[in-house]
């Protein structure tokens, strides 16, 4: 079992980024305003996260770190939608599997915050010869959780990552887009001993304040809005889609950029992708490409679950008509900003 549960987190986990991805989406999910996420060694020596959210219940710490282990099953109408993102329950588990995970948590009704430790998916004793347990500790509301040496049981693995400052470059990537998508929360990433933050965002931030502070203004100022809107209503797709991309005309679109959020989550599409840069060539010289923010709503009851639960490369029904309403869309801010 302890062999199948490796593999199973060997492919959820593949680098320190995706294991950052989790731990935000989580703390997302906790309803936090506050995500600071401290690295060393590009997060290979130990990931961070700390979050002033809704907190972890006392009595769910034993099973926390067990598979498919999940607070989140009455969000979902139904099996489904359940599996939409493949691994619900799984990540915490997986990270268990692979690095030495502490968690400090606390909720609003807790008078102290309680400390848990895991390994292989299960409460272990914080220190040899204590009782498996969570124990008492000061702490805030929220939590934080650390994980250390990533791979210590896969030393092919972690003989692999040659350069940690690629890793960082990686997990600065993901946190990046997830502060464009989510301003409202404030973002802090940095590596662990130093003073000056690699990405530090205010509360209650927007879109465009977060791009222009973490790409660069002169990137914001020539961005187009996509307001919310409806695709091919006529269709009845029930799907939404809003953004910002770059004008034909950006200098910015030499560079090129792509964050595609579905459902809130940052996810690949290489088919909505090269439908908009294939829409882009029209108005772009030779060898550019765009800068484009997606956020599209969809029925999760659409999203296709037959694919990997590991790939974050997405298929949905009506996959044709979605990508024709999103390049019409993207085609009309154009072209309203070029005439
Ligand atoms: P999932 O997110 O799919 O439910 P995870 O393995 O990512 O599965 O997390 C397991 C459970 O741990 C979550 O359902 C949630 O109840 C709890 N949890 C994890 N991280 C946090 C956090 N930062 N704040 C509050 N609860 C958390
Ligand atoms: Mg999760």
């Amino acid at each position: 079992k302890d062999v199948i549960n490796q593999i199973a987190a060997a492919e959820i986990i593949h680098r320190p980024s995706n294991a950052i991805k989790e731990l935000l989406e989580n703390s997302l999910d906790a309803g936090s305003t506050s995500i600071k996420i401290t690295l060393k060694d590009g997060g290979l020596k130990s990931i961070q996260i700390t979050d002033n959210g809704h907190g972890i219940n006392k009595s769910d710490l034993p099973l926390l770190c067990e598979r498919y282990a999940t607070s989140k099953l009455s969000q979902f109408e139904d099996l489904q939608s359940l599996n939409t993102y493949g691994f619900r329950g799984e990540a915490l588990a997986s990270i268990s599997y692979c690095s030495h995970v502490e968690v400090i948590t606390k909720t609003k009704s807790e008078g102290c915050g309680w400390k848990a430790n895991y390994q292989d998916g299960q409460l272990i004793p914080s220190k040899p010869g204590s009782p498996a347990e969570p124990k008492p500790t000061a702490a805030n509301d929220g939590t934080v959780i650390t994980a250390e040496d990533l791979f210590y049981n896969m030393p092919l693995r972690k003989r692999a990552f040659k350069s940690p400052s690629d890793e960082y470059t990686r997990v600065l990537d993901v946190i990046t887009k997830y502060a464009v998508h989510n301003p409202h929360v404030a973002w802090i990433c940095k590596k662990a001993g130093t003073s000056l933050p690699d990405v530090s965002t205010p509360i209650n931030s927007n879109a465009k304040a977060n791009i222009a502070n973490l790409y660069t203004p002169s990137l914001a100022n020539e961005l187009l809005e996509i307001p919310l809107t409806t695709l091919k209503p006529e269709e009845k797709l029930s799907a939404k889609c809003r953004g910002w991309v770059s004008n034909a005309n950006s200098n910015w679109a030499k560079k090129g950029g792509w964050l595609l959020f579905i459902n809130n989550r940052l996810v690949e599409s290489s088919r909505i992708k090269k439908a908009i840069d294939a829409l882009y060539t029209a108005y772009l010289p030779k060898g550019a490409s765009p800068w484009a923010y997606l956020s599209l709503e969809l029925d999760p009851a659409k999203i296709d679950v037959n694919v990997h639960p590991t790939k974050s490369e997405v298929h949905f029904l009506n996959e044709d008509e979605m990508i024709d309403g999103i390049v019409g869309i993207v085609q009309a801010a154009l072209a309203g900003a070029n005439t």
